[in-house]
């Protein structure tokens, strides 16, 4: 049984110019211990899985429906208040896009870091301070950073102060939305051993949220491909990222820069769709050089191709 297992899941937003189909019909599972990579560009709706899985929606949902199974149970037939009891931070928690620069600036971290077990778990301030700072510790920061303020910290101890927060409740999933992004190159690797490093002690899945396919392969044990709201190819990171099937991801990897070959790098023409009034059949097909007929009427859904790696393509089927 996976730990997470999501099953046509949509999420909509309402807006005056019509729904927002953010998410439209994703199904994936997530095995105990292994990563996830959602990848794609910006705005084809990685983000908003994550916070329908975390259920922290906006007012504007339009639409909220599917199954998430979380350890076997259906987590989206428990009323709001359950939720927030037993499975937000307890059980997943989600270190947000530029929560960094979220952080309050008059509260020292650790304050920041306890704030979950002095809410949930009625602890008193001091017994959530010492546990703070042995998240701190574990994260790699020394325990007297919890007396400082975000202002007195780098780019890379906040972010570390940020992972220590969503450790915090001992969760078993966590959700990583561009947890490197706004960091330098040298910071951003060594984040990334950090995350590995944390995986392996704490026995913890992730769900990796990033449109850097190179940064993904560094973590990624399965791969979900998304473009505007849908998956179009899901498999082990091998699968997708040495035989890439869906012409999208073949076109994705084809723009990735590599350092040892003189490949020429190749760009995808076009740009996003509308999730508004996404194109009808594949919402890739004005983008896709091997279009057909076909691809204009019909939406493809996932197949599988060979063990384990699904791909949504008329290509295929
Ligand atoms: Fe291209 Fe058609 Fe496959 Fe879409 S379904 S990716 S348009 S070949």
């Amino acid at each position: 049984m996976p730990l997470l297992e999501v099953k046509d899941l949509y999420l909509y937003y309402r807006t005056t110019r019509g729904p927002v189909k953010a998410v439209d019909d994703v199904s994936f599972f997530v095995p105990e211990g292994e990563t996830l990579a959602l990848v794609g560009e910006s705005g084809c709706g990685k983000t908003s899985i994550g916070i329908a899985i975390l259920r922290v929606l906006p007012v504007n949902v339009h639409l909220y429906k599917g199954t998430i199974l979380f350890e076997g149970n259906d987590i989206m037939k428990l009323n709001d208040e359950e939720f927030r009891r037993t499975i937000r931070w307890r059980k997943i928690s989600m270190v947000f896009q530029g929560a960094m620069n979220a952080l309050n600036p008059v509260i020292p971290v650790g304050l920041q870091v306890a704030e979950p077990l002095i809410i949930h778990e009625g602890m008193d301030k001091d017994e959530a301070l010492k546990i703070a700072m042995e998240a701190l510790e574990s994260v790699g920061l020394p325990k007297i950073v919890a007396r400082r303020y975000p202002h007195e910290l780098s780019g890379g101890m906040k972010q570390r102060v940020v992972i220590a927060m969503a450790l915090i409740m001992k969760p078993r999933l966590i959700i990583l939305d561009e947890p490197t992004s706004a960091l330098d190159i040298i910071t951003q690797a060594n984040i990334m051993n950090l995350l590995k490093r944390l995986k392996r002690e704490h026995k913890l899945s992730y769900i990796f949220i990033t449109h850097d396919l190179a940064l993904a392969s560094e973590i990624a044990d399965r791969v979900a491909v998304m473009y505007a709201g849908e998956i179009v190819e899901l498999g082990t990171a091998e699968q997708v990222y040495l035989s890439p099937k869906h012409p999208y991801t073949q076109k994705l990897i084809a723009a990735v820069p590599t350092l040892r070959t003189e490949k020429k790098l190749e760009f995808i023409p076009g740009e996003v769709p509308s999730l508004i009034n996404p194109p009808p059949g594949c919402r890739f097909h004005p983008r896709c050089p091997y279009k057909k007929p076909v691809c204009s009427k019909v939406r493809p859904k996932l197949i599988e191709v060979e063990k384990d790696h699904l791909v949504a393509c008329h290509l295929y089927e």
